[in-house]
C-alpha cells in the first residue's frame, strides 16, 4: 500500500496555505489529521499531487463569539470531550463525538477534516446538520459562509471548491439549556455507524419550544426530519415517549441505501428504533433536568 507520488508543502500561515491551494487547484489537497486522506492515498483512491499540510495554522480554538461558538478546523475530536463551552451548550455534540472511532482517531482527526471528507456515516456532519451549523471557508477570493444544509452534496462530496479550505464551523448558542440524545448502531464498538440519530430540544414549562432531529444512514448525506419536528414542536415533553406514529410517518418517506452491511429496509427499521429510543431519552432527561 503505497501512495502515488506527491509533493509535500507545510503551510506557515493561512495566506500561505490558500496560495498553495490556489496554485495547485484540483491537484492540491489540505492535509489535516491525515486519518482519512492518508488511508485513501495508500489505497490509491485519492491521488493528490500536492499535499498542503495545515497543521501549523492557528485554527485550534473553541471560542464564544457573540451568539455563536466558533470551532477551528484543526480542533481534534477528543477536544470536544473536555471543553466547557461544548459541555454546557452542546451536550449532544459531546455525546456524538464520543462515538467517533477509537482514542487514536479522536486524538488525530480534525473537525475540518471530518466535515470536508463528508463520510455519510460520520458523526460531525450529522451534528452540524442537527444544529444548523454554518461552515466558514476561505480562498484567495475571500471568505464564504455556507449553511450546513447546502454544504453536504453527496457521499464524500461538499460545496467546497478547488482552492478553498474550511477554516471554522459556527454553532449558534441555544436560548435556554438544551436537552437531547445521540444514538447510533454499528457492527462493532468504534466502527462507523450503520445508522445514527440525534435529537436536541429546548423546553418551557414542560412544553417542547424547539426541537431538531437529524439522522444518518437514511441517505448519502445527513438529513433532518422536518415532518417529525413539526409534529412534536409545541407538544408536552411526554409526547416524546409515544411518538411512534409520527416516527413511522417519517421513516416511511425514507429510501436508505442498501449495502453489504445492511439492507435498505434494515436501515429504515434501525432508524425508527433509534429515533424512538432517542426521543424517549431526551424527554426523560428534560424531566429529570440532566
Ligand atoms: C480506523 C478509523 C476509524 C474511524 N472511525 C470514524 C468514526 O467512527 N466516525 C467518524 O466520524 N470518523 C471516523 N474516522 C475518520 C476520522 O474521524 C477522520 O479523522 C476524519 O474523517 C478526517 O479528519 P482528518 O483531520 O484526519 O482529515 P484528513 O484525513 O487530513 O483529510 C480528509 C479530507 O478532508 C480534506 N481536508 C482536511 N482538512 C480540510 C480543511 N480544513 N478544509 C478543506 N478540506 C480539508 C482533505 O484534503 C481530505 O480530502 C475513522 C478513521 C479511521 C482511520
Amino acid at each position: 500500500m503505497r501512495p502515488a507520488p506527491f509533493a509535500y508543502h507545510r503551510a506557515t500561515s493561512l495566506e500561505h496555505a490558500l496560495a498553495l491551494l490556489a496554485e495547485h487547484g484540483e491537484d492540491g489537497r489540505p492535509l489535516a489529521g491525515g486519518q482519512s486522506l492518508v488511508a485513501m492515498m495508500n489505497l490509491r483512491l485519492a491521488r493528490p499531487r500536492h499535499l498542503v499540510d495545515i497543521n501549523d495554522l492557528p485554527l485550534e480554538g473553541i471560542e464564544q463569539v457573540g451568539d455563536v461558538i466558533r470551532i477551528g478546523a484543526l480542533v481534534r475530536h477528543e477536544r470536544y470531550l473536555r471543553d466547557d463551552l461544548v459541555a454546557r451548550y452542546f451536550p449532544v455534540i459531546r455525546e456524538g463525538v464520543a462515538c467517533i472511532g477509537h482514542p487514536t482517531i479522536r486524538r488525530n482527526g480534525t473537525t475540518g477534516g471530518s466535515l470536508s471528507h463528508a463520510d455519510p456515516s460520520a458523526e460531525l456532519p450529522l451534528l452540524a446538520r442537527l444544529h444548523d451549523a454554518t461552515i466558514v471557508a476561505a480562498s484567495l477570493r475571500g471568505t464564504r459562509r455556507i449553511a450546513s444544509a447546502d454544504f453536504f452534496r453527496g457521499a464524500y462530496e461538499t460545496a467546497l471548491e478547488p482552492g478553498e479550505m474550511l477554516t471554522h464551523v459556527e454553532f449558534t448558542l441555544p436560548n435556554s439549556r438544551p436537552f437531547g440524545a445521540f444514538l447510533e448502531m454499528s457492527e462493532r464498538r468504534g466502527d462507523f455507524a450503520i445508522a445514527a440519530v440525534a435529537v436536541v430540544m429546548e423546553e418551557e414549562a414542560g412544553t417542547i419550544r424547539k426541537i431538531a432531529i437529524a439522522c444518518s444512514g437514511a441517505s448519502q448525506i445527513p438529513i433532518r426530519a422536518p415532518g417529525l419536528e413539526a409534529a412534536l414542536a409545541g407538544q408536552s415533553v411526554t409526547a416524546l415517549a409515544v411518538a411512534g406514529s409520527a416516527i413511522d410517518a417519517f421513516t416511511a418517506t425514507l429510501a436508505p441505501p442498501g449495502d453489504i452491511v445492511a439492507t435498505s429496509d434494515h436501515r429504515r427499521r434501525l432508524i425508527a428504533a433509534l429515533l424512538a429510543r432517542a426521543l424517549a431519552s431526551a424527554g426523560e432527561r428534560t424531566r429529570e433536568g440532566r
